[in-house]
């Protein structure tokens, strides 16, 4: 079985990854990957947002070593893509930044839950003793749901990251996960299978079995990302994400090119 694209990795421009994209292609070349695509933290309206986001002056720096692992990799095919936060209302940032450069998709993903606050944020744990759960996952698939509706976006990243820390709701979720699938079906939005999160507290790969068996039933295709903060995540645990995939009905997953779709059988 050929490995299907890596759409996820980050490189050290986001300040808490390591590695320059010509490491990470060189680990995915070892790997026998064929594709991969990188995905960094979008620059943000101002640069002091936080602290994990590329600065502005850096997104040329991106684009150019991008570039410059396709030089050094030629047989590898390298797509440009960006992890796009969804905040309300930042919608014409989100277009800005999409005419700034030949993209092939971008990741919609919802990291912020208020103006303020990063649920994903490990030195913003506090927050969650302060809140509702079943609200911060409401909230959190609300966003999710618009993020698909928006039109900006070709995937949807991480898309039950509310469980990172373990703080699950005490309501079922399933009526989130429809609306949301829903809206990916309508949208043509393909859905990210990203194994970061087996490498976290919840140990489990984003989203949940639940989550990827309604999206089969739907249609909606899905991606897979490693979320590689390093050279050596790339491609980490693709096994077991394909496991999920295909045991929960799901036969294609996607290619993008340019902003275009394509389709191809797992
Ligand atoms: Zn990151
Ligand atoms: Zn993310």
């Amino acid at each position: 079985m050929n490995l299907p694209p890596d759409y996820h990795m980050h490189t050290h421009l986001c300040r808490h990854a390591t590695g320059t994209a010509t490491e990470v292609a060189a680990h995915a070349v070892k790997l026998g990957f064929t594709e991969i695509g990188f995905s960094e933290h979008c620059p943000m309206p101002r640069d002091d947002w936080d602290e994990w986001h590329i600065h502005q002056r850096d997104l040329d720096t991106y684009l150019a070593q991008v570039e410059q692992a396709r030089r050094d990799y030629p047989s590898l095919i390298i797509r440009l893509g960006l992890e796009v936060d969804f905040i309300p209302g930042q919608e014409d940032w989100v277009r800005q930044l999409a005419a700034r450069a030949p993209w092939d998709y971008f990741i919609g993903a919802v990291h912020y839950v208020s103006d303020t606050w990063a649920l994903d944020n490990p030195y913003a744990l506090d927050e969650w003793k302060r809140r509702d759960v079943d609200e911060v996952w409401a909230e959190y698939f609300r966003r999710q749901t618009l993020a698909a509706e928006s039109g900006l976006f070709e995937i949807i990243a991480h898309p039950d990251l509310c469980k990172k820390f373990r703080f699950y709701p005490k309501n079922d979720p399933a009526p989130l996960y429809e609306k949301f699938v829903n809206a990916l079906r309508q949208h043509d939005v393909a859905m990210e299978l990203n194994t970061a999160g087996l490498r976290k507290d919840c140990q489990e790969i984003y989203p949940s079995a639940a989550l990827v068996r309604i999206a089969a039933q739907a249609g909606v295709p899905v991606t897979f990302g490693s979320d590689a903060h390093a050279p050596g995540e790339v491609g980490a645990a693709f096994a077991q994400a394909l496991t999920l995939a295909k045991d929960s009905g799901h036969t294609q997953t996607c290619r993008f090119n340019q902003r275009k779709r394509e389709l191809i059988q797992l």
